[in-house]
Formats: structure tokens, sequence, C-alpha cells
């Protein structure tokens, strides 16, 4: 069906008092770099709601592009009358035709007189609307609780919109409106799904990763560049750290501690992702842990793991199912990606029983007696590189250092 409008209400962020208009116009712009595809769109803002005015563009074609904006809670396909009675009357009729109604659907007129110069009042309205509805159409049953088809028709001055689908969007809040985060990205199927999570409660969200020449392949570095390529079409640009790990990472295989060694690859990563978050200007780091999992992410791991740093360490999906996580990567385009079979530098130094209650005192111990650490992860800071991503662009190198061959 074709429709005039589509109305985008906002979500709960709507809430926050003096931030509101920021927020408001942040919602404002992700939609307008969304519509570029369609430009006959045009977009109108109004207290609580944008407008996208269609024009001829197909609403089934804008919705799930729209459904993926932070920000948005719902959207509703409108038609649109002038606001005179017998206009309204028209269109309600018209409408209603088209929508292939079945037999025995229950229905209610929900009118909203928004515009008081309007002649009849709400009730007016829903008597009018109604009785004239159940005249033409037999297949109509009338129930005020929970009708299958309610028929909203808003009177405002100008125009009056009618409707009945209110489409759950992602909801959150704007993007970016509440500050910046460093998301630990491996290339499996959790990280990626922490990171869309974080940027959905409006985070700005800088990935790092880890990677162990000659132990991980370029194949399995260019899967994760693929897969924060994934993220910017959320964010519209991801900056993606490339730490080299090898070096810290093999300063611990010589411990004679092995069921500690992913404790202290994770303490590591943690610390290294402190200094670039330093750097950035980011207050919080992510991952995707998610309590039980594997032996890293046991209380007693992540308690570990935690105190290298006095940054919080956010955890999104820390009670979540794998099921659960499984759905969500698939509905934002990361599963395929992530399930592809290359590893990563933590599976390979996998020991056979990794410890699920790792002492903290005897971790802290080992780092004591390794020289060289601290001096290994700073080298490891100075050594990363940085690629900005955006959708549809190939990775540009920040401050526009070459590409290096071993990268891809
Ligand atoms: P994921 O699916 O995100 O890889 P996982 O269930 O495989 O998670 P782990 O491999 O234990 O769990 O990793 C836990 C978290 O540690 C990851 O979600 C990610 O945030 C971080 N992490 C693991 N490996 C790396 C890496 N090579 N680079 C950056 N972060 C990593
Ligand atoms: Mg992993």
């Amino acid at each position: 069906m074709n429709y005039d409008v589509l109305l985008l209400r906002f979500g709960e962020f709507i809430l926050k008092g003096k931030n509101r208009r920021r927020f408001e116009k942040s919602v404002y712009l992700h939609v307008k770099s969304v519509l570029t595809p369609f430009p006959k769109a045009q977009l109108r803002s109004e207290f609580g709601r944008i407008y996208v005015h269609l024009n001829g563009e197909i609403a089934s074609e804008l919705i799930p592009v729209l459904k993926k904006v932070f920000g948005i809670a719902s959207i509703s396909p409108v038609i649109v009358s002038s606001s005179n009675l017998e206009n309204i009357l028209t269109t309600c009729q018209d409408f209603l035709e088209r929508l292939n109604i079945e037999e025995d659907t229950t229905f209610k007129v929900n009118a909203r007189r928004v515009w008081k110069g309007f002649a009849h009042s709400s009730h007016e309205m829903n008597h009018l609307v109604g009785s004239l509805l159940l005249t033409n159409f037999q297949m109509l049953n009338v129930s005020m609780i929970k009708p299958t088809l309610e028929l909203r028709v808003e009177i405002r001055e100008k125009d009056t919109y009618i409707f009945c689908e209110v489409i759950a969007a992602v909801g959150g809040f704007p993007r970016g409106s509440n500050g910046k985060a460093i998301l630990l990205l491996s290339g499996g199927i959790d990280s990626p799904v922490a990171a869309w999570s974080s940027m959905r409660r409006g985070l700005q969200v800088e990935c790092v990763h880890f990677y162990s020449f000659p132990f991980t392949s370029q194949l399995a570095k260019e899967k994760v560049i693929d897969l924060a390529r994934v993220l910017s079409g959320y964010a519209g640009e991801i900056k993606l750290h490339l730490v080299p790990f090898t070096e810290v990472q093999t300063s611990f295989t010589g411990t004679g501690q092995d069921d500690l060694i992913i404790t202290l690859m994770r303490r590591s990563m943690v610390r290294i992702a402190t200094m670039i978050a330093e750097r950035e200007g980011s207050l919080a780091l992510v991952t995707g842990d998610s309590l039980g999992q594997v032996a890293s992410q046991t209380l007693s791991s992540m308690n570990a793991i935690g105190r290298a740093t006095d940054l919080p360490i956010l955890r999104p999906l820390v009670m979540m199912d794998k099921n659960e996580i499984i759905e969500i990567a698939r509905d934002i385009g990361t599963y395929d990606l992530s399930i592809q079979p290359y590893e990563d530098c933590c599976t390979l130094f996998v020991p056979k029983s990794p410890s699920t209650n790792p002492s903290l005192r005897i971790v802290e111990r080992i780092e004591d007696s390794l020289a060289a650490l601290t001096q290994l992860e700073e080298e490891a800071v100075s050594r990363t590189e940085a690629i900005v991503l955006s959708p549809n662009k190939e990775g540009k190198l920040k401050d526009q250092v070459n590409i290096q061959e071993d990268w891809f």
C-alpha cells in the first residue's frame, strides 16, 4: 500500500530534560543520513516526533532502514487527509478498503483532536468515523479492549493523520549521545553484539583488536575489519585499533602456569585497552563477556581480569544466553562473519584446563616476575595502528599512514 508519511516516535531519552533538543537533533541527523538512498523523502521534525514525507518513496523500503536508527521507538505509516470532516471520513473509508480486512476483525476508532479549532470533539469523531465504517464494512466487530484493528485519527490544524500500525523500532539512545567507550573486538559472535548493544545505549564505540602474527592469519584480521565495517553501518564510522600482541602473549608461555595464561593475557589486553582509552578520551571498556560461558567468564575470572584497570568494564551481554546473543548477531548482520572459522589469538594458547578460579595473588606475582612486561605492553600500544571504517568504503588509515603489506 502507498502511504504519505512515516511517523517516527522517539524512545525513552525523551524524558531527559535539558539534553532533549540535542538528542532529537542527533536522531534527526541520523535519520537524514540513512535516507540518502531515498532522495524524494523529506524530513520534518516536531516536538517529540519526526515526520518523513514519502513523496512517492515506498514505505516498506524505508521502514526496515529506519527501524535500525537508535533513539526511534516506533514507526507508523500514515495516510494524510486535510482536516475537514468530509475528507477525513472519505480517507478513512478508502484506507480501510485498501487494508483487505478479514471476517470478524475486532475494531475500534481512536480519534484525537489535537487542534482544538476543529468542530468535533475526539469523542464525537470516534462515533462519526466508527459508525460510517461499521455500516460499510460488515466484517468489523467493535471491541474496546485489545481490538485487532485500531484506527487512529489524529486531527491537527493543517493535516489529519490516519493510521493503524505501530511498528516497534530499535529504541535506545541517539547515536553517540552517552560518551565514548573502547570495545574489545574479537572475531567471535559475542563482542560485535556487545558493540551494537553499547551503540544502542548511545555510546560512541572505538574498537580494539589484538592479533598475533604469525599465529593468527591475515584472514583472521580481515574478518575483524569486516565485522567493524558492519558495525560502522550503525555508527556511521568506526575507528578500529589493531594491536600487535605476539610479544606480550608469548612472554606468558614460559611461566609454567598454563592454567593462568588466559587470565594473564586478558589482563594485558585490559591494560593495553586502558592506555588506548586514556589517549582517546574514553571513560569505559566494553567486552562481550557473558557470565559462565567459558573459564575466563566466571565471576572469579572476571574479578581477576577487571582488577587490571581502574576504568569500569561494561559487559552488556553478561546475563544473556547464547541463543539470545546469536539471535541479535543474526539481526544485526554480524553472525555469518563471526562463524567463519579463523583463529583468535586467545584460542591458540588455550590450555587443556584453564583456571575458572584464578588467584589474583599468584597472577600478580607472575606479572611482577616478568620484568619486561610493562615495556612490551607500551611497545604494543606504540605499534598499534588505527583504521577508520565506514559502511561502503575501504578502511582508511588514520593520519594517512600507508597500509603495511602484512595487513591484508
Ligand atoms: P567473542 O565471541 O566476543 O569472541 P567469546 O565467547 O569467544 O567472545 P572469549 O574469547 O573468552 O569469549 O572473549 C571474551 C571477550 O574478550 C570478547 O568478547 C572480547 O571482548 C574480548 N576479546 C577476546 N579476544 C580478543 C581479541 N583478540 N581482541 C580483542 N578483544 C578480545
Ligand atoms: Mg572469542
